[in-house]
């Protein structure tokens, strides 16, 4: 066989072998939030990138609640991520799991791991603890545990139970131990086992020394994504040293260690890690700021995923173009202007009908009063009017006012504008032809015959309407929203109060 067909059959082999390994490997992959804060848009877009992974291989997304930590971890936080993924569309195959539920499962997995020598008891104090890292601070070393009770004796273990104290379980972790994966962001990454901390607690303290106290995160995480079959996990960044040690657990289970993926952190505009201080960081914010969840998840795909073509698309269209090699390494910036502009786009295509029903709510919770039933084709004039100006649903409220209140205040300008020469004639004019019945083309028809009988400018009377029936001198259509005030049976006496602050000639 010559070289070239040899490599050529090579080759082939090798594509072989991969496509039966892509066909036979399901992917499996989970978002695992801990309750103790409402659903933060760093855990939001990687549950987008788990749920955009999952949908391109036909694999599985599994939603599980870590909540181990029973001080911190609150229902209602809970409630807050199932409703802020299923508003974003992240629906879920498998679950919700809950930690708290299987805590004896992650027992059994402890005492694994005591019976065949790979973790221990230890007994230090907090205060031995603390003079050993003071200690190591004084030297200008990094604070780790020194792995002093790994070779306790039963006599020495006795004696501290006899003094009453209660230990925490370790694992141990080999110093000399280079921990090697292929990052499906990062590439190949390295940890040595020394740069671990030492030999790390899997459990809290018991009371009694023969019990396994509280499982903790490293521990229980491993135990599920291995009792879940997870194939791949993917998570931010912030979790790569975790990994090393999650890696060092597999192998203590003899269990195959997953793929792993650690996508960018969000970074805000100064380039730190995306914070409280920068205004929202949870999804159940985002919402109440007016964003639509289309748009939302659209723009978190885009932090951190390069997608090949548009900007624009739905989470479905993402998944099909889905792949690792297209996430950046470097942090995504949080980009306020295009989040605005994703939202105005979705907002935009958004029929009067289904707009109104978004922002009903929005109406609603300002106080508004209006029956959604027998006012909803004035309800559909007005999101019809009013959207193509909407950035932010939540605009909505202040854009509205004037015409939901029966009360309104004249803004300074407005006032000014209905102080100038000329206004009160022309108000009380359109007030004195106003019809019963008044259409768009029957208060056109009526300003130009203001216009014409007082001899003024058209438009200092288009101005000066506006002022009068909106309280300013900006907003949506004039005519459109005299149309929307007449219906309501308002715009009488708005003009006739709005006399009140023209000068009388
Ligand atoms: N509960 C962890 C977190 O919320 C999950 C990390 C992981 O995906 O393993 O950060």
């Amino acid at each position: 066989m010559s070289r070239n067909l040899s490599s050529l059959v090579l080759l082939f082999k090798s594509l072989h072998t991969l496509r039966v390994k892509r066909i036979s490997v399901s992917v499996r992959v989970r978002i695992a939030p801990s309750p103790t804060g409402n659903l933060h848009i760093g855990t939001a877009r990687t549950a987008v990138f788990n749920w955009l992974f999952a949908r391109h291989h036909q694999g599985t997304f599994i939603l599980r609640i870590e909540d181990t930590d029973t001080a911190r971890s609150q229902p209602q936080y809970t409630q807050n991520i199932l409703d802020g993924l299923t508003w974003l569309g992240l629906i879920w195959d498998e679950g919700p799991y809950f930690q708290s539920e299987r805590l004896s499962l992650y027992r059994e997995a402890i005492q694994q791991l005591l019976d065949k020598g790979l973790a221990y008891r230890c007994y230090c104090t907090e205060a031995e603890l603390d003079e050993l890292r003071s200690a190591q601070k004084a030297r200008g070393e990094a604070p780790r545990y020194d792995n002093r009770h790994r070779h306790l004796t039963p006599k020495q273990e006795a004696a501290f139970q006899a003094q009453g104290r209660q230990p925490v379980i370790r694992f141990k972790i080999d110093d000399e131990r280079q921990i090697v994966w292929q990052d499906l962001v990062r590439g190949t990454m390295t940890w040595r086992g020394g740069d671990l901390g030492g030999d790390m607690v899997i459990a809290r303290t018991s009371t009694t020394p023969s019990d396994i106290g509280q499982p903790l995160y490293n521990l229980a995480v491993v135990v599920d994504d291995m009792d879940m079959a997870i194939s791949h996990v993917i998570r931010g960044e912030d979790h790569i040293a975790n990994t090393a040690k999650q890696i060092l657990l597999y192998e203590a289970f003899g269990a195959a260690v997953p793929d792993f993926a650690h996508t960018p952190l969000i970074l805000n505009a100064e380039g730190r890690k995306l914070s409280k201080r920068d205004g929202v960081t949870s999804i159940s914010d985002f919402e109440k700021m007016g964003f639509i969840a289309a748009a939302l998840a659209n723009y978190m795909t885009l932090l951190g995923w390069s997608p090949p073509d548009a900007e624009r698309f739905t989470l479905a269209e993402a998944a099909q173009q889905f792949d690792f090699q297209r996430v950046n390494k470097a942090g995504a910036k949080f980009d306020w202007d295009k989040l605005d502009w994703l939202n105005s786009q979705y907002l935009h295509d958004l029929t009067p009908t289904v707009l109104t029903d978004v922002l009903i709510p929005y109406w609603r919770d300002a106080g508004y009063r209006f029956d959604p039933e027998a006012e909803r084709p004035w309800l559909e004039e007005l999101s019809a009017l009013i959207g193509p100006s909407l950035t932010r649903l939540s605009e909505a409220v202040q854009m509205s006012r004037f015409l939901f209140e029966p009360q309104i205040e004249w803004s300074e300008d407005a006032q000014t504008q209905l102080q100038q020469p000329d206004v009160a004639p022309c108000l009380r004019a359109v007030l004195d032809a106003l019809p019963a019945q008044l259409t768009p083309e029957t208060a056109k028809t009526l300003i130009n015959q203001v216009v014409k009988a007082q001899g003024v400018k058209k438009g200092l009377v288009m101005k000066s309407l506006r002022a009068a029936l909106t309280g300013d001198l900006h907003g949506p259509d004039l005519i459109q929203s005299w149309d929307l005030l007449h219906q309501r049976q308002v715009d009488r006496d708005r003009l006739t109060q709005a006399l009140t602050y023209t000068s009388v000639a």
